[in-house]
């Protein structure tokens, strides 16, 4: 069994800028490339999961949206060539979608933790010692729901409140860390 980072992206990897600017100009943070090959070389798997309503908006095509990860994926790379993604895990449903085949209750969306199962099966990622580490407290209590220590990075909307969701969940979940910046993860992560 492996140990993961996993990792939300808009407002932790890149500037949260709005769901369709997110996608249109993306801009990664300083510290992204290094602190994943810091990880990495850690000997943790990293994973990105991240809700894309963007696409249950039509706002973007599922077929977009992972040409667009290429390029993030690309982007990361040339800043740094061991910040390698094992794997990006994407939720493009919302329960009020414009668009019908997204508009579903699923197990994916944040805070329910249906990425990170889904990576834990598909990888053998030993979820007790796996981090999550996101901006939002959808992120955290995703991260909770799964079994992982989790870190909250005070960039991105680290202010804003849980997403609508039918999950059942602790209200008073809190992060088992704070940062304030993502390059701080490789001194709390052992
Ligand atoms: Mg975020
Ligand atoms: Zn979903």
């Amino acid at each position: 069994m492996r140990r993961a980072v996993f990792f939300d992206r808009d407002g932790v990897l890149t500037v949260d800028k709005g769901v369709e600017r997110n996608i249109r100009e993306m801009e990664l943070y300083p510290a992204a490339a290094d602190t994943i090959a810091f990880m990495r070389s850690s000997g943790f798997l990293i994973f990105v999961v991240t809700n894309q309503p963007v696409v249950a908006r039509g706002l973007v095509s599922e077929d977009d949206l992972r040409d667009h990860f290429r390029l993030f994926e690309r982007e990361l790379l040339l800043r740094n060539p061991d910040a390698v993604v094992d794997m990006i895990y994407y939720c493009p449903h919302h329960p009020s979608a414009n668009l019908e085949r997204y508009r579903v209750l699923c197990e994916c969306r944040k805070p329910k933790p249906g990425m990170l199962l889904r990576a834990a099966r598909e990888f053998g990622v030993d979820l007790a010692s796996s981090y999550m580490v996101g901006d939002r407290i959808t992120d955290i209590v995703a991260g909770a729901a799964a079994g992982c220590r989790t870190v909250q990075c005070l960039t991105g909307k680290h202010d804003d409140g849980l997403i609508e969701t039918d999950m059942v969940f602790d209200r008073n979940t809190e992060p088992d860390y704070r940062i304030v910046n993502l390059g701080e993860l490789k001194e709390i992560v052992r």
